[in-house]
């Protein structure tokens, strides 16, 4: 099926060298919608989002946004890669890693707007980061260079948000500064893909979830998600998880 606006992903398959790391992946990511991706370590997870992205060759299948291949509309997407995969000593501030959000927007060689310069201190303002803006990005801590990676994806004012594992060294404050922008995003029509592992309580942060382990064992409204079987066949043998009523 194919919605208006939406994300169709359909018989994905990913294969590196000698692993196969996805499996006929097909799901459709809804705007309007905050969607988790969930499975255990090496589920493809990270895969799912490159493959989408076209970050890393695709053996089989399609991507399409409105009825188009995804890869069309790069322009259209911010993408937070896992922090593991970001070179923390580069030497930026605040300031310039949000302005290179705006780069589609100006051009690397046309100086950036008042437009540009007021969209990036409105992103940091909303992440409550305006006043790091001068500090070099290695200099902060996890959860701060989250709200600047996350800042930047608002400037760049796209209609499609991946973030690979934002919460990974965030404290509660962050984590609740960052869901309620997700869920801003989401409310004004905007599609918000969220990698994540934790299957504590803030799960019930998420709107539809995808449950993977190279294959899809599971995707659609959170709470039918969340059934016992679904996560013993993603997470197998002995897995804790919030009980969502
Ligand atoms: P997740 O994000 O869910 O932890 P990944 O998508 O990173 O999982 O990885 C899925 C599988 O693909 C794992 O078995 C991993 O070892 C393998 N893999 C990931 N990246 C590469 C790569 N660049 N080359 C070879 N194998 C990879
Ligand atoms: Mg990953």
């Amino acid at each position: 099926m194919s919605y208006s606006g939406a994300i169709a992903v359909n018989n994905l398959g990913v294969c590196y060298r000698t692993v196969e790391a996805l499996r006929d992946i097909s799901l459709n990511l809804l705007p309007g919608k905050v969607t988790g991706v969930f499975g255990p370590n090496g589920a493809g997870k990270s895969t799912l989002v490159k493959a989408m992205l076209g970050l890393i060759p695709v053996n089989v299948g399609t991507v399409s946004y409105d009825g188009q291949p995804l890869q069309n509309h790069l322009e259209k997407v911010a993408y937070v890669p896992q922090r593991s995969q970001i070179d923390w000593t580069y030497p930026v501030t605040v300031w310039d890693v949000v302005m290179m959000g705006r780069v589609r927007k100006t051009g690397w060689f046309r100086r950036f707007s008042s437009l540009s310069r007021h969209q990036a201190t409105d992103a940091l303002e909303k992440v409550e980061m305006i006043e790091y803006k001068n500090r070099p990005i290695g200099q902060l801590s996890g959860g701060q260079q989250q709200r600047v990676f996350l800042a930047r994806s608002l400037a760049q004012e796209a209609e499609v948000f991946f973030f690979d594992e934002p919460f990974v060294g965030v404290d509660q404050k962050t984590e609740n500064i960052i869901f309620n922008l997700f869920h801003e995003l989401a409310d004004t029509g905007k599609i918000v893909v969220v990698v994540n592992h934790d299957l504590g309580e803030s799960i019930t942060n998420f709107d539809d979830l995808i449950l993977l382990n190279k294959e899809l064992i599971a995707f659609g409204q959170r709470q039918q998600v969340l059934q016992e079987e679904n996560l013993q066949r993603a997470y197998g043998g002995k897995v804790n998880f919030f009980v969502d009523r």
